[in-house]
């Protein structure tokens, strides 16, 4: 298959530019334009440990940069990769650094960006498929169901230190968002799903655990907040893993189209129970 772009006045990636750029969740299909734009015109990619192999493929021209973290100290890591790309621009290099996801969702984008601004380096924002929508769309859970909620939560399981964020008040999520949407909550699951039960969401509330959404290892979970932490170990899954609670995680009984493509019987067509045509008044 080929990968030119269609026609368009394409944005032209300049010497001594960062153009900060989310790859998406994994599948590369779910790159945007500008990001394959990006890709073919880029000096140097440097890009994080979830960004898939077949997306660096689209820009052999360039030098490949790996800026994955491996334990060390978070914040420090980070100035080092956030000054690697100011020296890389002011080297003259046209720079693409790609993140998973979207650059601005829990990615230390906006950190990024600032600090190339401080230090004048001219920067282009290329949002990205972020893995608490398109991963959890990937398993059939819709992260808005006018039957299910009019509202969302996206919180991240760890805070700068790597505990639970203790800024986050629980009780208030737990009461006030029908859906919630966790990234990075693997390592610390059974204190979030204790302080959610403890905020009055029911130990039998669904929740969906989504490793490497959208990629061929996809894996899914269907699980309630009072087993959790069990089913997890039991299953032996490992992150990256997206975590949806809420009733919207039912809808994949009868929206997981990747299950129905394998051959997999369609399991309720009314998880809801609502008796009637989803698409009544
Ligand atoms: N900027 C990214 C998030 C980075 S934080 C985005 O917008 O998606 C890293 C966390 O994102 C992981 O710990 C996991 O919770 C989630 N994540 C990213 N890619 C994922 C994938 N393919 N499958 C499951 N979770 C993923």
């Amino acid at each position: 298959m080929t990968t030119q772009l269609p026609s368009h006045d394409w944005p032209q990636l300049q010497p001594g530019w960062v153009w900060l750029c989310g790859a998406g969740p994994g599948d590369p299909g779910l790159l945007t334009l500008h990001a394959l734009n990006a890709l073919r015109q880029a000096d140097v990619v440097i890009y994080d440990a979830l960004v898939q192999e077949a997306i660096l493929d689209w820009a052999p021209q360039a030098e490949h940069i790996y800026a994955g973290k491996r334990g060390g100290k978070p914040s420090a890591k980070q100035r080092d990769i956030s000054l690697r790309l100011v020296d890389l621009a002011r080297a003259g290099k046209r720079v693409l650094r790609l993140k998973g996801g979207d650059p601005f969702v829990f990615g230390r984008g906006g950190e990024e960006a600032q600090t190339l601004i401080q230090h004048g380096v001219p920067v282009r924002i290329i949002p990205g498929i972020s893995a608490g929508i398109g991963g959890l769309a990937y398993a059939g859970i819709p992260v808005t169901h006018r039957d299910v909620n009019q509202s969302v939560t996206f919180v991240t399981g760890h805070d700068q230190s790597g505990n639970t964020p203790s800024s986050l008040n629980w009780r208030a999520i737990a009461q006030g968002s029908q859906v919630i949407v966790i990234y990075m909550g693997m390592k610390h699951i059974a204190r979030i799903a204790s302080e959610l039960i403890a905020g009055g969401r029911s130990p039998s509330e669904p929740v969906g655990v989504v490793t490497t959404a959208t990629t061929d290892q996809q894996h899914v979970l269907e699980t309630t907040l009072g087993t959790i932490e069990a089913d997890i170990a039991q299953a032996g899954l490992e992150p990256p893993a997206i975590i949806c609670v809420g009733q919207a995680v039912t809808m994949r009984q009868v929206l997981d189209w990747k299950g129905q493509m394998m051959g997999e019987p369609v399991r309720n067509l009314d998880p809801l129970g609502r008796g009637r045509p989803a698409e009544s008044a």
